[in-house]
């Protein structure tokens, strides 16, 4: 497959360094609040990702971190600690916040369908591993000591920016406000590796460590974790637009410097969804998420529909009319599945071949996911048997995840509840929609030609026809759609 590597700027062919097994990092959540639905369209992207790589034959190794310490408000390492920030707004520890954020992050992810990560590491849990990388880039003069804090010096290195050129609104480092010049650093993008001083003395995780009591910098847990999990090569790394720079520059600054070779080959980065006033972010206060939409009434998995519809290396904008228009594709999709009637027939595998080709030729082209979403209308217009239709859209489900067999079949349950006569008759609309109405006229029209009463059939027909319904008989019942 070819995938974008923003490192190199090009789509380039992926090829993984050991065959047998891709290795991927993702940054995970900052869990002191709940993700908003921009977060999670960067989950889901990724979760196509994985699930695109197993679907075409590889195993994955998948890591993530979970951000519980040393993100601050600003990514450029100034600012108050965002874990702190949530723990006084809703008046609880840092590690109930933790827990509670890292809860409901992964309530959401299931609500979408996303895949857990193999391994899920919090940042808290793997000190040890950045003491020794801090150890090693002193040692080997990367890092300094300045008022009590270990930074990294940039200006030891032949190249820093590698992702610097995407545009400045993409790369914003976050909320500003209350920041002031640290002072201690030798060069404006230097950063800090372990803070033992910082402006908030009441930090409240701290560990013992060389240079003193003190917490980690947000952009060494990305670099440990991962070293620690996957080893000291990386095929690919994955993060919203926002994570590019300073954090995603800093982890190959600090990864390479440590390893002394090249670290990751492929960096997979998501455009942010905003909304039509700007960004969505979390330190914003006011956002969106999983359970607002829920609330509203809207099925999470078209919000996962309406992120697939789009590129992930476009940026995209919410808005409920757009998400409205997502939920009535997703509910015309589902009733169109349902409307297929599986038998016994087996599955005609040129067809299934043919149709696969589309599936994989759309995601192998840089996971061109709404491609891959028009490959099951591909598959419902096919002139093949109901059985291979239904196979094929299983199979491609196991990378979009939208749930369509299930929700299929649940809906092909409910229209068979609202079977029209002695249960055997049944009413499919082609939206999927539920008219009673049309239904009992429908039922009557039947009950006409049972009792051959054709000249009275013949009128229900025409006075649906009248209102803009074209009827189809099919064996045991009727479909109908608006013309
Ligand atoms: P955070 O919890 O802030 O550390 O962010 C979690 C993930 O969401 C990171 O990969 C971010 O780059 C990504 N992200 C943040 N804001 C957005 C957004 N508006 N749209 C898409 N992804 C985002
Ligand atoms: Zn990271």
């Amino acid at each position: 497959m070819k995938l974008y590597n923003s490192a190199t700027r090009k789509k380039e062919e992926f090829v993984p360094i050991d065959p047998q097994l891709v290795k991927m990092y993702t940054c995970g959540p900052t869990v002191y609040h709940f993700a908003h639905i921009g977060n999670l369209r960067s989950y889901i992207m990724e979760d196509i990702l994985e699930k695109y790589l197993r679907y075409i034959g590889y195993n994955v190794k998948r890591v993530m971190n979970i951000t519980d310490v040393g993100h601050l408000t600003s990514d450029a390492d100034e600012g108050e600690d965002k874990m702190l920030k949530g723990a006084k707004r809703e008046n609880k520890s840092v590690m109930d916040i933790a827990k509670f954020y890292t809860d409901a992050f992964f309530a959401d992810c299931a609500k979408l369908n996303i895949k857990t990560p193999d391994v899920v590491e919090p940042a808290t849990n793997c000190i040890d591993e950045y003491i020794k990388i801090i150890s090693t880039l002193i040692d080997k003069g990367y890092a300094y000591l300045a008022g009590g804090n270990v930074y990294f010096d940039t200006s030891k290195l032949e190249r820093y920016y590698i992702f610097n050129d995407f545009n400045a609104e993409d790369l914003d480092v976050g909320v500003r406000e209350g920041v002031e010049e640290d002072t201690n650093k030798r060069n404006k993008n230097d950063f800090v590796l372990w803070f033992t001083k910082s402006k908030f003395e009441d930090q409240a995780l701290k560990w013992d460590s060389p240079w003193g009591v003190g917490y980690p910098g947000w952009h060494i847990e990305c670099s440990g974790i991962s070293i620690k999990h996957l080893g000291e090569n990386l095929d690919i790394h994955c993060g919203g637009i926002d994570n590019a720079f300073p954090h995603h520059t800093n982890e190959i600054a600090q990864s390479e410097s440590y390893l002394g070779h090249k670290w990751c080959n492929y960096w997979m980065h998501v455009l942010h969804l905003n909304t039509t006033s700007g960004k969505m972010s979390k330190s914003k206060g006011e956002f969106l998420t999983v359970s607002l939409l829920e609330e509203k009434g809207y099925d999470p998995l078209a919000y996962r529909l309406f992120c697939l519809q789009s590129h992930y290396r476009k940026s995209l904008v919410f808005s409920w009319e757009n998400l409205d228009n997502a939920q009535g594709t997703y509910n015309k999709l589902i009733g169109k599945i349902a409307a297929l009637k599986p038998g016994t027939a087996p599955v005609d595998e040129e067809a299934y071949n043919a149709l696969r080709s589309k599936f994989t030729a759309a995601l192998d082209n840089d996971l061109n996911t709404s491609l891959a979403v028009t490959a099951i209308y591909d598959v419902l217009k096919y002139q093949t048997n109901d059985e291979t239709k239904l196979y094929a859209i299983a199979d491609f489900d196991k990378v979009l995840s939208l749930d369509l067999i299930a929700k299929s079949e649940a809906k092909r349950e409910e229209l068979k509840r609202h079977a029209v006569s002695g249960g055997e008759f049944t009413v499919i609309a082609e939206d999927g929609t539920h008219d009673p109405e049309i239904e009992s006229l429908l039922k009557a029209r039947a009950e006409a030609k049972k009792a051959k009463n054709f000249p009275e059939a013949d009128r229900i027909r025409d006075e649906l026809k009248a209102s803009g319904i074209e009827v189809t008989d099919i064996p045991g019942g009727a479909k109908w759609k608006r013309i």
